[in-house]
């Protein structure tokens, strides 16, 4: 009998593993090194500093990253990052910051940067309706930009780049929130990357955010500390009372990470073969699944397509969630159907998804 939880496709709060369910269950009665629930326990205790290390060196191993980044664990989601950003790196700049527009997110990223300063959009994918990204080699680049920002996977529209845009010279910031630690990528060409947790890492309520030290230097100090990279680094993201809990979790998921599956680029290749079952579903019921995104924008992450009628997409909505399928339904901006499956979506789901796929097809 398959776990239930492994049948989550939401688009998030998203899947968890279930080995990693099974000990958040006894923390959450009690952590055995502590004998106390992991709901109770203070977040100036010895253990949550450790907590809190280990999640940073876990992370630094996963990506090999260099000593010169910093891992922070903040709150208010993803969502706050779009403003903390242009807040710190565009307020009082001379030059503008380049924004990819990709899709639903990286649109909402857009309204709080041009708060804060001059904002260009390098790219627009909206006309297109969203389902093809730039090459790397198309956009041209403002030289002086104060930062380019993109996002790595859009999350609603199922597209995601799988090579590295921008130039060196202008700090890349990226939102990974759908698809931080789902593969390898080199994390030194990122001046800083941020990732809520309730998508790949872990529950909602952390936000995971690695920033190179030296983009620090540049920060004006007109901020509350609360909207300030530098007090949260000063103080290990233990500023404020921090999600003990969610970070706990994401803890835990980063173990599963490096010594359950091996590192990222084992998480990668079990990625890479979940999402390449599902496309050639896809691809091979044509008449019956139209897939969202363009063939080489397709994101590993999250499999987005439509049916032919409203009412197939219905049935099939009704049929899937009869079977245990939950979370298929697409994002409410897009409708159609959408299959996430992030890096704790078990194999042994997606095949079972695919088979039903192929059922659906066959009958309909
Ligand atoms: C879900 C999502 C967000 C929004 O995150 P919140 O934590 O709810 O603010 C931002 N960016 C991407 C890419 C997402 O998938």
């Amino acid at each position: 009998m398959m776990n239930r939880n492994s049948l989550n496709f939401s688009g998030g709060p998203g899947v968890l593993p279930a080995s990693v369910l099974a000990q958040v269950q006894q923390a959450i009665v009690e952590v055995p090194e502590v004998g106390l629930s992991v709901l109770g326990i203070s977040h100036r205790s010895d253990w949550f500093a450790e907590v809190v290390a280990e999640t940073e060196r876990n992370i630094q191993q996963l990506l090999n990253l260099p000593p010169n980044y910093a891992v922070l664990l903040l709150q208010g989601g993803a969502t706050l990052q779009f403003s903390m950003i242009p807040m710190l790196l565009l307020r009082q700049r001379q030059h503008c910051a380049d924004y990819v527009r990709s899709g639903y997110w990286s649109s909402k990223s857009i309204p709080p940067a041009q708060l804060e300063g001059a904002v260009r959009i390098l790219w627009n994918g909206e006309a297109n309706g969203f389902r093809d990204l730039p090459q790397a080699t198309e956009l041209s680049y403002s030289p002086n930009a104060a930062y380019l920002h993109y996002v790595s996977n859009e999350t609603v529209e199922g597209i995601q780049f799988h090579e590295l845009i921008g130039c060196d010279a202008v700090p890349r910031v990226c939102d990974m929130s759908s698809d931080m630690l789902s593969r390898p990528f080199d994390a030194s060409r990122f001046a800083l990357i941020y990732a809520h947790a309730q998508k790949n890492l872990g529950p909602a309520g952390v936000t995971l955010v690695i920033i190179r030290r030296e983009l620090l230097e540049f920060v004006p100090n007109h901020l509350p500390e609360m909207l300030d990279y530098r007090a949260h680094l000063a103080a290990h993201s233990i500023y404020n009372t921090p999600p003990v809990f969610a970070i706990y979790v994401t803890l835990l998921v980063t173990r599963w990470l490096l010594y359950d599956i091996g590192g990222l680029a084992q998480m990668d290749a079990i990625n890479r073969a979940k999402a390449a079952a599902l496309y050639s579903v896809i691809d091979e019921n044509a008449e019956m699944y139209c897939g969202h995104a363009a063939r080489k924008h397709r994101s590993l992450m999250n499999v987005v397509f439509t049916l032919p009628t409203i009412e197939l997409e219905q049935n099939f909505l009704r049929q899937a969630s009869e079977c245990g399928f939950s979370g298929l339904n697409g994002h409410r901006s897009l409708g159609g159907i959408r299959a996430s499956i992030y890096n704790a979506m078990s194999s042994e789901a997606v095949s079972s998804l695919c088979q039903f796929m192929a059922n659906f097809a066959r009958r309909n």
